[in-house]
């Protein structure tokens, strides 16, 4: 396992004062993996105050001291360090009670989630590995630690990083795990909210349709409205999937943007709520794309998302049913409207909704409305008030005053963008001269 020389200085800082250091967790497994840590985490048996003491000539990261953990700042990065410890009592399904200091590194490992993350390694004590972590990972096998049942109660948001090792590194659950995973799913609604939030960011750039649907029992559990959308049948001929097996696809099918993910798994989560038989015998849902956003919204809030993001996969939602169509007047209106970066998300929403249906449909004009926006965008188009070829102070020496300025400036630029009037100063001007 190659040690950056950083992490190396302090694993030889401790073993030259006696104590055993090795390198532990993700970084063993993603270093296993021929892959390149992001970080790397360091166990040891010396004490909090003995680490502190060995390393008082660097800058010290203490607050996670309490847990054993201090961060050393070698070379400008921050090296974690945190004494071989067990923890006891979970009382909240979140966090342990107390933390107990142990002596061994076998002790320490003992207390991880996932065999492949029960790993250590150092340079000259080789690789600590009580629980077959490396078969495990050689297997493609996410396994826990011990008893998976008292792993997942004692911490649920196990079950979400579980979901996450499962796809970032392809590894298929071991029954037993799997099983303990979909039994204590529940226990998801007893964690911080803004915990499951961050675990679901991490994971949903990561996941793909065959995993949305394997651990959808888990999701339904997560976001409880996503329940009534599995197996929920759609009795209509452009859609072969029930509306979660849909929502699986685009979730899949988009860029892995934050927002464009989120938006795609709740895209369609008013559908249950908007079901309606229509006359032809098909089932219609008029009216999910406004339901589903406001679901969307009161979801993102509990989950206490930014605001950003919540706001912007609101608008998704509730825009993903407009069909645009290689027209670029309207074209042009939305971009004034919303703004390139929106308008290409919603571009790419509604072209994985469109493009997962599971029957051939029309097909969405992507190429050509791109190709009408990429003409906007070289012909410097006017799409906003600052834009305009005239300003306010124009305005005010025609003699206009107060919210007259706003309301005028507004209606010429409607008339710019409708193709009615040039962005030209005189023909504006003269615009303005003919409405007062
Ligand atoms: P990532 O690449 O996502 O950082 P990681 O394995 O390093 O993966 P961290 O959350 O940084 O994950 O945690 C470091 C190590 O601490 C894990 O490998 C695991 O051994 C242990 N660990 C972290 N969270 C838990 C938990 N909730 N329960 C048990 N062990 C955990
Ligand atoms: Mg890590």
């Amino acid at each position: 396992m190659f040690l950056p020389e950083y992490v190396r200085q302090c694993m030889e800082a401790l073993e030259s004062r006696g104590f055993a250091c090795y390198a532990v967790g993700g970084c063993v497994r993603d270093s296993l993996l021929g892959m390149t840590p992001h970080d790397y985490d360091l166990c040891t048996d010396a004490l909090p105050a003995q680490i502190r003491e060995i390393f008082a000539d660097h800058s010290l990261v203490l607050a996670g001291e309490k847990h054993g953990t201090i961060g050393v700042v070698s070379d400008g990065q921050v090296v974690e360090i945190t004494t071989f410890r067990t923890e006891g009592e979970y009382s909240d399904n979140r966090h342990p009670g107390w933390v107990e200091f142990v002596k061994t590194v076998e002790g320490d490992l003992s207390r991880r989630d996932f065999t492949v993350n029960a790993m250590a390694w150092s340079p000259t004590r080789g690789l600590a590995d009580p629980f077959g972590g490396q078969q495990d990972l050689e297997n493609r096998v996410l396994r826990a630690v011990g008893d998976a049942d008292a792993r997942f109660t004692e911490d649920a948001l196990r079950i979400l990083r579980g979901v996450r090792f499962s796809v970032r590194y392809q590894l298929i659950p071991e029954e037993n795990t799997l099983q303990a995973m979909l039994n204590h799913a529940s226990l998801l609604e007893k964690i911080a909210r803004e915990r499951v939030f961050e675990e679901l960011c991490k994971l949903l750039p990561l996941v793909g349709v065959e995993e949305l649907l394997r651990f959808s029992p888990i999701f339904a559990h997560v976001i409880p409205e996503l329940a009534p959308t599995m197996g929920f049948a759609q009795h209509n001929r452009n859609h072969i999937y029930d509306v979660f097996t849909h929502i699986a696809h685009v979730v899949a099918a988009v860029p892995a943007d934050l927002s464009l993910r989120w938006a795609a798994l709740l895209h369609d989560i008013g559908k249950p709520a908007s079901f309606s038989w229509g006359e032809d015998g098909q089932g219609h849902f008029y009216g999910h794309d406004r339901v589903g956003a406001q679901m969307a919204d009161e979801i993102l809030h509990r989950l206490k998302a930014p605001n950003a993001l919540r706001e912007e996969v609101v608008f998704l939602i509730s825009h993903h049913m407009a069909r645009p169509e290689p027209d670029k007047k309207l074209l042009r209106r939305w971009m004034s409207k919303w703004g390139e970066e929106k308008l290409h998300k919603l571009l790419l929403l509604q072209q994985a909704d469109l493009g997962s249906k599971g029957v051939p449909g029309k097909p969405f004009p992507y190429k050509e409305i791109r190709a009408i926006l990429q003409e906007l965008a070289v012909e410097n188009s006017c799409l906003t008030l600052r834009d305009l070829a005239v300003s306010g102070h124009d305005l005010m020496a025609l003699g206009l005053s107060g919210s007259d300025i706003g309301q005028c400036l507004n209606s010429l630029l409607e008339r710019v963008l409708d193709e009615e009037l040039p962005n030209e100063k005189t023909a504006l001007l003269a615009a303005i001269r003919r409405m007062l």
